[in-house]
């Protein structure tokens, strides 16, 4: 929902906006019989069969979940950050490039995400600054290359951001160049936060094997450490994160869930 143009997911030959590829997602699954309840679940148990889901408004019993909640931008965790957000400060490019038309604009990171977000904003900024920590980028080669050759995208090497200026709005930002130990203050309208994210697998803690960073550990093709349980996207995936790769999770996790319900099934008739 949060990406902006996906432009290798198949049969679009053109690129598609995140949320609009989401909405005809959501359609298909829906004219193939996929009831969709909206409800933030907030506990589950994994140690009973059928397993347990309790949500805002009900509890939901299941033979089998699908777990594919994703993971969260990453924050730099300064104070000025968090007053700011939403006054100049965004993880999201494209949910809030465009009231940037004309303005400057800083992105923090050296990834996917950040050249993503950079390449992304200078369709509507006059500039923009990429501030990433260390002197080289880890971003892909064909997203390195994009944002390289594009005249309003600069590089502020070896620095870190400390400091987000203003007080109803972003008026700047405060920089500290780690190799020399300079400090200045850039002044930018926005700040665009692209570092990475943390999967949401709070509510599964306890429940499931998680590895040290907090996604979800896939056993058995796309089964979690509990069987029936099964996985799909970045909740899992650190490493590809594409809307393709989490909708082949998806189908793999799919198919592997009905042949786990169908043998419950029949060892139950034959009991
Ligand atoms: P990432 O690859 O983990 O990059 C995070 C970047 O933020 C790194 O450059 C890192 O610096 C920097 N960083 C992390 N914490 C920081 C902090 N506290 N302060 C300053 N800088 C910090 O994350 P990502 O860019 O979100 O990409 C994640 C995965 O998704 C990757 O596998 C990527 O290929 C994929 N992805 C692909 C696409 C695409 O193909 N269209 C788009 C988006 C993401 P260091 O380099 O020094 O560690």
């Amino acid at each position: 929902m949060l990406t902006s143009e996906v432009q290798n997911f198949p049969g679009f030959p053109d690129p598609v906006l995140g949320p609009d590829l989401m909405m005809k997602m959501k359609s298909q699954a829906q004219r193939l019989g996929a009831e969709l309840i909206q409800d933030d679940v907030e506990k589950v148990d994994f140690k009973t069969y059928p397993f347990k889901i309790e949500s805002q408004n009900r509890t939901t019993g299941a033979l089998s979940v699908i777990i594919a909640t994703g993971a969260n931008p990453r924050r730099l965790n300064l104070q000025s950050e968090l007053r700011l957000m939403g006054k100049g400060v965004s993880n999201c490019a494209v949910c809030d490039g465009f009231f940037f038309k004309g303005k400057k604009v800083a992105v923090v990171g050296g990834g996917d995400t950040a050249m993503e977000e950079a390449s992304f904003l200078s369709k509507f900024a006059s500039s923009v600054q990429v501030i990433h920590r260390r002197d080289s980028l880890r971003a892909s080669a064909a997203l390195k290359k994009e944002a390289r050759l594009n005249p309003k995208i600069s590089f502020v090497w070896d620095t870190l951001v400390t400091e987000v200026l203003g007080d109803n709005h972003v008026e700047g930002i405060r920089l500290e160049n780690l190799k020399t130990g300079k400090e200045e203050v850039l002044k930018v309208d926005g700040l665009f936060v692209a570092i990475g994210y943390d999967p949401n697998t709070e509510i599964f803690k306890g429940q499931i094997e998680l590895d040290e960073r907090g996604y979800i550990v896939v056993k058995n093709n796309m089964e979690s450490s509990v069987p029936g349980v099964f996985v799909a996207g970045d909740v899992h995936d650190f490493r590809y994160r594409q809307a393709i790769t989490a909708a082949a999770d998806g189908c793999k996790a799919l198919l592997d869930a009905e042949r786990f319900v169908k043998e419950r099934i029949e060892i139950q008739e034959v009991t």
